[in-house]
């Protein structure tokens, strides 16, 4: 779901230089990753360990998750602590710019209702 940016209530002045900035400030991270990053913790397949008997479970262990399709969902472990902050940057720096995107169009849609141009 996207966030609302609250375009109406501002003027088509700060509209627009809302617009600049956003503008200005788009980049496109070359380690984006359009993922979720997930910390899991888990059962063993030994009956007789603690996390079958009521005690620590074991973990954490972190993945990126990728929704390819519907119902069709990518996932792999993620082993070293490098790889497990590539990934929390990648998937950080692909929601920035997905916000920015966002916001970017929800500006256009509020100048396009008043009716003014979009570029
Ligand atoms: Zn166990």
């Amino acid at each position: 779901m996207a966030r609302i940016y609250s375009c109406r209530r501002k003027s088509t002045l700060a509209l627009r230089q809302r617009k600049d900035f956003l503008l200005s400030q788009l980049k496109i991270n070359p380690d984006l990753l359009r993922a979720s990053f997930v910390e899991r913790f888990s059962v063993c397949g030994k009956k007789q360990c603690r996390c079958h008997q009521g005690g620590d479970k074991h973990g954490p262990f972190y993945y990126l998750t990728q929704c390819l399709a519907a119902g069709k969902i990518a996932k792999f472990l993620l082993k070293s602590p490098t790889q497990q902050q590539q990934a929390q940057r990648g998937v950080a720096h692909y929601r920035q710019l997905q916000e920015q995107l966002e916001e970017l169009s929800q500006i256009n849609t509020e100048l396009l209702r008043r009716e003014d141009p979009l570029d």
